[in-house]
């Protein structure tokens, strides 16, 4: 393998390239020798972008539909910090006791975009809850804008998900209402099974608690789970990724995203990374193909990808998902050629134009600032959606 096996494609979504070529009928030869010429992309990165391109090419001719739209909602809320998190995610001591403020001003913001989206006769397409951590909300506040969302955005929802990747935030009264909902997607993310590596990146639950957690989403028959992981975790090797992603395929998720560590600027570890050792090129190399291999060996095949800024080895974040078990929004987010609507703290507004231009429009990170500036954030939205909605 070479040292830039994505060559040039720096960018976070390298498939939006190929789904250009796609669209003009290109074939896998002539796609391969044009990128390959272009962006200087390895054969074995290539074969790995058409694979994720033939998944995605049916669900993006259903999804990018000008009248279409996905919803994403920001829960900033998590009970502690990851190391390695630049999301926005205040931990419940040091920020909890604005929750309630912050669901008042996610519940004007619900019911000002439904108006909206009514008004345009937008239909909506999938729902997803991220964050943050969604089920840090009491299963009551929860469901409180869930009935919001409903009402807001009738109609039938393709896809519900809701992240619940800290595990020991799930209790069997969220998932009663996930179920009394439509939720059909819900996210239980380990990141590795050490118990050691979990209480050195900050993560107050067991290998354990994601087993139970596992146990009672299948329980509550919510018919498709993802489960996350990370390569190249401070400590880790390829015998500790062995054994976590043959604990996660033993739990036959529908889903699995395998994410590679990479360093975030605004993250706990940046301001600390003295403290921590990361693993080398080779070792990462070696631990990802270790697990790809055990992953690929099943049924699961990858659907998305997205590459980040100072991802170690220079790899990719990936997600895997048995036949037919694809998420929908995961694709129309990354491949941005479908409107999604971002409510909540640190989301994010994508207005896609017909040429496939887009308008990013963020919401603040901090709390403080989103509940200050959702009046704001309406009047910019109104104005970016009518902008879109005209070139149509
Ligand atoms: S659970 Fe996710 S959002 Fe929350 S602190 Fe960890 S990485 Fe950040």
């Amino acid at each position: 393998m070479t040292d830039k096996p994505w060559g040039t494609l720096v960018g976070v979504r390298p498939a939006k390239q190929l789904h250009r070529l796609l669209d003009q009928g290109i074939n896998y030869e002539d796609a391969f020798v044009q990128m390959h010429k272009e962006n200087i992309i390895s054969a074995e990165k290539f074969a790995l972008l058409w694979q994720v391109c033939q998944k995605e090419r049916p669900i993006l001719a259903e999804s990018s539909r000008p009248h279409l739209f996905s919803i994403y909602v920001g829960v900033p809320f998590c009970p502690t910090r990851c190391l390695y998190c630049s999301f926005p995610a205040h931990s419940l001591s040091e920020l909890g006791s604005l929750r309630k403020q912050f669901i008042a001003a996610l519940l004007q913001e619900i019911a000002a975009t439904g108006n909206l989206t009514q008004e345009f006769k937008l239909q909506p397409y999938t729902v997803y809850f991220g964050g943050g951590t969604p089920t840090a909300l009491h299963a009551a506040e929860l469901e409180t804008i869930i009935i919001a969302l409903r009402q807001a955005f009738p109609g039938t929802w393709r896809e519900f998900t809701i992240e619940a990747g800290r595990p020991d935030t799930l209790t069997a009264d969220h998932l009663a209402v996930m179920k009394q909902y439509g939720v059909n997607r819900v996210s239980v993310n380990p990141q590795t099974m050490h118990q050691e590596t979990l209480n050195r990146i900050g993560r107050r639950h067991s290998p354990e608690d994601i087993v139970y957690a596992m146990q009672a989403v299948r329980e509550a028959k919510i018919d498709i789970i993802n489960m996350d992981l990370i390569i190249g975790l401070p400590g880790e090797n390829t015998k500790l990724v062995q054994a976590s992603v043959q604990q996660v395929l033993a739990l036959s998720p529908e889903n699995i995203t395998l994410h590679v560590f990479s360093r975030k600027r605004a993250s706990r570890y940046a301001q600390k990374e003295e403290l921590f050792s990361l693993p080398d090129t080779n070792s990462i190399v070696e631990m990802h193909t270790t697990a790809t291999t055990m992953i690929t060996k099943q049924d699961y095949h990858p659907y998305y990808l997205y590459r980040q800024r100072d991802i170690l080895g220079d790899l990719e974040n990936i997600g895997y998902a048995l036949p037919g078990c694809e998420c929908l929004y995961n694709i129309a987010m990354i491949e941005e050629r479908h409107h999604i609507l971002g409510l909540g703290g640190g989301a994010t507004s994508k207005f896609i134009r017909p040429d496939f231009s887009l308008k990013n429009l963020s919401s603040p990170k901090d709390v403080r600032m989103y509940i200050e500036r959702v009046p704001q954030l309406l009047r910019l939205r109104e104005l970016e959606l009518k902008k879109s909605l005209s070139f149509s």
